[in-house]
């Protein structure tokens, strides 16, 4: 089974992920992780993408999509991925569904976690102090969010259609939602 967990910064998509992958013995496929992860080695990956991350801002497609195809065709995790904060463009969307395509997959379940502005950025300022992220700072959360709205917020639509999509009220006690997510699975 295939997820894809959908929603702007600050959702709870990575919480959930890691729940998901727990409960179905998936993987998580996170690309802000695989980034950092880029940064850390100081890859030249890394010293590409360190500016565009730090400031909130997407990191190309063309990197993203090279990073995430290893992972598509890793034959240990096919049917077992748990996609968060990837597809975030059009071009992404399209570009998972061409891989998945052509390693015999399809994406199973969509759940978007639908949270407002308001309660995101309390959550991020929370996560700031827990996690020390480099681009959770006041100003950066604004940009992510901004950039959400813009660019992330039309891939909704392509997948809203779906049968297999489902909105989560994502302001919920993080147990709640797994709790929703996985009526829905029926795991
Ligand atoms: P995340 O950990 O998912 O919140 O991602 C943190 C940052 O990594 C984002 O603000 C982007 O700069 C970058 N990033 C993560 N995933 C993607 C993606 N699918 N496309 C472009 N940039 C991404």
């Amino acid at each position: 089974m295939n997820i894809i967990i959908f929603g702007p910064p600050g959702a709870g998509k990575g919480t959930q992920a890691k729940n998901l992958v727990k409960k179905l013995n998936s993987f998580q496929v996170s690309t802000g992780d695989m980034l950092r992860a880029e940064i850390k080695k100081d890859s030249d990956i890394g010293k590409k993408i360190i500016s565009n991350m730090n400031e909130g801002k997407f990191v190309d497609d063309g990197i993203v999509n090279k990073l995430l195809e290893n992972i598509v065709f890793d034959k240990n995790k096919m049917n077992k991925l748990i996609f968060d904060g990837y597809p975030r463009t059009l071009d992404q969307a399209k570009n998972l569904e061409i891989l998945l395509n052509r390693s015999n997959q399809k994406i199973d379940f969509i759940f978007f976690l639908n949270v407002n502005k308001d309660s995101i950025i309390k959550r991020i300022e929370k996560r700031k102090i827990l996690e020390k992220r480099s681009d959770d700072n006041s100003e950066t959360i604004l940009k992510r969010y901004d950039t959400y709205m813009e660019i992330t917020k039309p891939v909704l639509q392509y997948y809203l259609k779906n049968d297999n999509f489902h909105e989560i009220d994502g302001s919920m006690e993080i147990s709640d939602i797994s709790q929703k997510i996985e009526e829905i699975l029926e795991v």
